[in-house]
């Protein structure tokens, strides 16, 4: 092992953490329990001053100068977003500065057309699917009968939590298409959606947690709650677990590597996606877990041993989004009848302003049951409320 783990202990090194938003937060409260000295770049100026780094710098992380300028004096440098500008990455890996994960992975990664291309090529499972650079060759891929309904179109920068994704049924729903680069995907009869958090060192140490299963509010692509461990056969997860191994691997990333799988009918397991950091299926580890996500990928990317995964206690979690028809000041309904439960642990991220949907918390519910920490996550649902102050 290089020295330069220790040394962030031993020495004031700088970890610089791309992104200001709550993986950010989460990853510095592992950070500050190492005392890890952190300089943070954050495109938001209303909730990033809260962070608690020691440096902060606003900027555009999609502008080279900003990057640069804020990698330059840093000695690790990660992400907790990946709307990063690249270029900048590579100039400052050419300078010395260790990047994780790795530009080339993240390059790949953060166009879902190169990211799908990538998978193919290295043999892993997908759902077939056909580029597309706008929606007349689309239209002209159905006339010659090249992609037939139903099909997903995503687009191939810049969507996330379901936005930028199209389910295309018949030709009544073509209305829906995006004009934009894409990904087209075959839809498929999904049983189940379950991720991995892979993690690995520059040692080349890997380590997965269990299997999460992740259920989704029908019709629109949200998350509604996440159980852990997944309710699967050992070996579906077993099988899961490998790939998601192999995969790090090949992209040879240090620090977190999320991999989420669709189950079909016959329990073969497609890749969906893929995300070299912290993520919002991990956020349980905090309270069900040996290591916290956060802490394993500062483990990760700071070249330490890997922590260990074990399952200390199964849970649920919920994300706290903002009530629909609210905008304004934030507000938590009921959160004290909340705090009341047992094993209910509440994750505030400190956001000023609410709005329909956005992600303000996050509740996760541990309990030695998981159809009682589903009970219970499902009666926060109903009673923790995100509004605004009337
Ligand atoms: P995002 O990156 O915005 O989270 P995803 O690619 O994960 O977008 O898609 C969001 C959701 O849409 C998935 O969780 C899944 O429920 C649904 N979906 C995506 N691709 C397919 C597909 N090929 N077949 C069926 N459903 C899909």
């Amino acid at each position: 092992m290089t020295d330069m783990n220790s040394s962030f202990f031993n020495k004031r090194k700088i970890l610089g953490i791309i992104g200001g938003g709550q993986l950010g937060k989460m990853l510095l409260q592992s950070a500050n329990t190492w005392n890890i000295y952190t300089r943070v770049l954050a495109a938001d100026k209303e909730n990033s001053p809260l962070l608690n780094c020691n440096e902060f710098q606003f900027g555009n992380l999609q502008d080279f100068d900003s990057v640069y300028n804020f990698g330059k004096g840093c000695d690790v440098i990660t992400i907790e977003i990946e709307h990063v500008n690249i270029e900048a990455l590579h100039r400052l890996k050419k300078e010395g500065v260790i990047v994780h994960p790795d530009p080339n992975a993240l390059q790949i990664i953060k166009d879902k057309g190169l990211q799908k291309q990538f998978l193919k090529e290295n043999g892993f499972p997908t759902p077939d699917f056909i580029l597309f650079t706008n929606e007349y060759e689309i239209l002209k891929a159905i006339k010659d009968e090249v992609l037939r309904f139903p099909f997903v179109q995503k687009s191939r920068t810049d969507g996330y939590d379901g936005r930028g994704v199209k389910v295309i049924e018949s030709i009544g729903e073509l209305k829906y298409l995006m004009n934009l680069a894409s990904v087209v995907e075959s839809k498929v009869n999904i049983k189940n959606e379950i991720s991995i958090i892979a993690s690995r060192n520059t040692q080349g140490e890997i380590a997965c947690y269990d299997a999460v299963e992740m259920n989704f509010v029908k019709g629109v692509n949200m998350l509604d709650l996440l159980s852990y461990p997944a309710n699967i056969k050992n070996s579906l997860a077993n099988e899961a677990k490998e790939l998601a191994s192999s995969l790090i691997e090949k992209l040879e990333i240090c620090g977190l590597l999320v991999v989420e799988f669709f189950v079909d009918m016959d329990n073969n397991l497609l890749i969906n996606e893929v995300a070299p950091r912290p993520h919002n299926s991990g956020h349980q580890t905090i309270e069900s877990s040996d290591t916290s996500q956060f802490e394993q990928h500062m483990r990760g990317v700071l070249n330490l041993p890997l922590g260990s995964t074990a399952l200390k206690i199964p849970s649920v979690m919920i994300n706290l989004l903002g009530e629909e028809g609210h905008t304004g000041d934030v507000c938590y309904e009921n959160i004290e009848k909340c705090l009341a439960l047992e094993g209910v642990h509440i994750h505030i991220y400190g956001k000023n302003q609410t709005k329909p949907f956005r992600k303000m918390g996050h509740v996760t519910v541990t309990n030695s049951s998981l159809p009682e920490a589903k009970k219970r996550a499902q009666w926060i649902k109903k009673t923790l409320k995100v509004i605004s102050q009337s």
